[in-house]
């Protein structure tokens, strides 16, 4: 690292940030998981900015001169106001910002509540959640008044939105999370100036190929003759998992985790987003199921894909905001 670093460098430290929007955590742990490099990295980067490690406040970035940050990093989707508000500093605060992790580039999981109106999550969130006790039926309201004054909290959106809806990006890192030997590849890459031209659609730290490409599996190239779930059955080892019936989203996922689920016996669930050309990763995914059912009439075929368990879950799980779809109802 050292020798590529310090020529990006120059005399000063690279100024890093991480910031987590709409996300579970998850991303900002991936980061600690590039292990023994951290002490690399903070060989010549200063943190200027992570509020999941370290007390970093609004004002102090608002303070910041615009392109003051190199490098940011940018978990999650945009659920409400206040993270597009940060989405838009963190844009004019920073030389390069990346969104990093599922959420950030394709929605993630959040973005499968696309699906749903406001009001149906606020009724399972605040009334109908059987562990709640919320006699007086209160919501959240962006605008109270109290003896206080006028307290006001972010808006709602009516959708999970990706970082790139909101802002220009200058490169996307899938995954969920993003695994961390790519990462530290990408970082690499990035401050030895190896990465491709910034552009809101390129993804970096993974490969173009697809998730089958990396897979160990033997293809028998046997047709399915019906689907089943993962705690349904026990998988053969050697075997690939779709054509023993579970639904693997393999053929249709980008490459670059080392198709870490399908060797620990567990379809891949398509975290790291459409493979090669595809932008719909679940128009994708039903397009190659349709060419290995062993149905020889619609009928059946429509049979067996009704045995698919929440198929908008199955082949959307981590696309939704970046499908066709976009979360239509
Ligand atoms: S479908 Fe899944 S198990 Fe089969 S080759 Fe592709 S990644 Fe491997
Ligand atoms: S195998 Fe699939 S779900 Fe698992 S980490 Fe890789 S891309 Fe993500």
């Amino acid at each position: 690292m050292s020798e590529k670093t310090d020529k990006a460098g120059g005399n000063g430290k690279l100024k890093i940030g991480m910031y987590w929007a709409a996300s579970c955590g998850g991303c900002d742990i991936s980061l600690l998981e590039i292990g023994p490099h951290i002490l690399e990295l903070i060989e010549v980067a200063d943190v200027v900015l992570w509020p999941c490690a370290a007390d970093f406040k609004y004002q102090d970035v608002v303070n910041y001169p615009d392109q003051f940050i190199d490098v940011c990093f940018f978990n999650g989707g945009v659920r409400n106001s206040e993270q597009e508000e940060i989405a838009r500093l963190l844009r004019r605060k920073s030389k390069t910002l990346i969104a990093y992790g599922a959420c950030a580039t394709d929605g993630g999981i959040p973005a499968l509540a696309n699906t749903k109106t406001v009001e149906g999550i606020f009724a399972a969130s605040y009334h109908d959640c059987p562990s709640l006790d919320n006699p007086a039926h209160v919501e959240p309201q962006p605008i109270t008044q109290s003896e206080y004054g006028e307290l006001e909290i972010p808006r709602f959106y009516p959708q999970v939105l990706r970082l790139s809806d909101v802002v220009e990006v200058d490169y996307q890192i899938p995954g969920c999370p993003p695994q961390a030997e790519r990462v530290w590849e990408a970082i690499l890459a990035l401050v030895g100036g190896q990465l491709p031209a910034r552009n809101s659609a390129v993804k970096v730290a993974c490969f173009d190929k697809s998730v089958c490409d990396e897979c160990p599996r033997e293809k028998r190239k046997v047709k399915i003759k019906e689907f089943k779930r993962p705690h349904e059955a026990m998988a053969e080892a050697e075997w690939c998992l779709l054509e023993q019936g579970f639904i693997c989203m393999g053929p249709a996922t980008r490459s670059g985790c080392g198709a870490l689920c399908v060797k620990a016996n567990l379809p891949c669930r398509g975290c790291y987003g459409p493979s090669g050309e595809a932008q719909d990763q679940g128009a994708a995914m039903i397009g190659a199921l349709g060419s290995i059912l062993d149905a020889s009439t619609e009928e059946r075929a429509r049979e067996m894909i009704d045995h698919i368990v929440d198929p908008v879950g199955t082949f959307y799980r981590f696309t939704m905001a970046s499908s066709d779809l976009k979360g239509r109802r």
